[in-house]
């Protein structure tokens, strides 16, 4: 029996994040100032202080200003719009980054909306979906998505004519990563909760990207010999050790190994590419700020 191969999304991202550390050493040299990602947090959720954590961290690590925007649970609609105008104006921050979720008196979708699109590192405006659905280059696209075609392109190379299936159609991985398999000429499947004989659809993909938010739903025995596959599934379950939990994806990976060609493991798949997609569009928009060119590699 042949064994799939992990694939190493913490590798990848490390390598991601040293390429933005030079791009970001050149946009220095070139504008006298550093990248500026400013990224706002409402309330105390644990997980959403977490990731803001690192993130701030990962923006420091690769050169860039992070600034950090803590607010009140209790923070107004109003208030909160009038602080993502004031980062809109300030030109000091080439990337809004809004940690959702927001508590549930404030409006997620007219906050995103309010949000410079040349300033969306999160991808999540409906210009740059506009701009990703007419596959205009200039779209910032959703970092989650786009980390898992950066690892398909670096497993695969061509993906050009490749069966892809996309379980999960959330407009922050779903969708865009539909579109951007289509933007590859891959022949793309959405598939969802109403979808039927699951089994079928996915066994018939040399791609499967899995974003659903259920414990390994997808079962080794569906996916098609060869496949790659990528797991975005974060899922907190009980570990063997009592009163332990663990991370496991959306993929049952024990049961895929053995015969797809590739899998990313959960965690250390596409976990750690999301945040350096993030530095990564941070650059991009700062760069399109100032008239510079796409930094290269990235
Ligand atoms: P979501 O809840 O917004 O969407 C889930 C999708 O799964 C829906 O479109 C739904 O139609 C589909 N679905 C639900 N049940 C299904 C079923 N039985 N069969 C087929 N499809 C079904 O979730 P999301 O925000 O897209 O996130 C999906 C998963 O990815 C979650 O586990 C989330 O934690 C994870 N995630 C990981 C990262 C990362 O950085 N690795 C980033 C974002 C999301």
């Amino acid at each position: 029996m042949t064994l799939g191969k992990t694939i190493d999304g913490k590798a990848f991202a490390e390598k991601l994040r040293g390429r933005v550390a030079v791009g970001v050493a050149d946009f220095v040299a070139k504008t006298g100032r550093k990248p500026g990602l400013a990224v706002v947090l409402v309330g105390e959720d644990p997980a959403s202080s977490v990731y803001v954590r690192s993130k701030g961290k990962a923006t420091v690590e690769v050169g860039m200003e992070s600034l950090e925007f803590k607010r009140p649970a209790t923070i107004s609609q109003e208030e909160l719009l009038e602080l993502v105008e004031e980062l809109n104006g300030d030109p000091s921050v080439d990337g809004i980054l809004v940690q959702l979720p927001l508590p549930k008196h404030l409006d997620d979708a007219e906050v995103i909306a309010r949000i410079n699109p040349a300033k969306d590192v999160d991808g999540f405006h409906v210009v740059n979906a506009g701009k990703l659905a007419v596959g205009d280059p200039t779209a910032l696209v959703p970092c989650t998505p786009m980390g898992c075609l950066m690892l398909l392109k670096d497993e695969l190379g061509d993906l050009s004519g490749k069966e892809a299936v996309v379980i999960g159609r959330s407009n922050i991985v779903g969708k865009p990563m539909a579109a951007l398999l289509l933007g590859e000429s891959c022949t793309v499947t959405i598939a969802h909760s109403r979808t039927h004989d699951l089994a079928g659809v996915v066994h018939r993909a040399d791609i499967v990207v899995a974003a659903v938010g259920r414990p390994e739903m997808v079962k080794g025995s569906w996916i098609k010999p060869g496949a790659t596959v990528i797991d975005v599934g974060i899922n907190r379950v009980p570990a063997d050790e009592e009163g332990k939990t663990k991370i496991v994806g959306d993929v049952d990976t024990a049961g895929a190994i053995s015969h797809c060609a590739g899998i990313t493991p959960v965690p250390g798949g596409v976990g750690p590419m999301t945040i350096a997609v993030l530095l990564r569009n941070t650059l991009v928009a700062a760069s399109a700020r100032e008239g510079l060119p796409m930094p290269e590699g990235l």
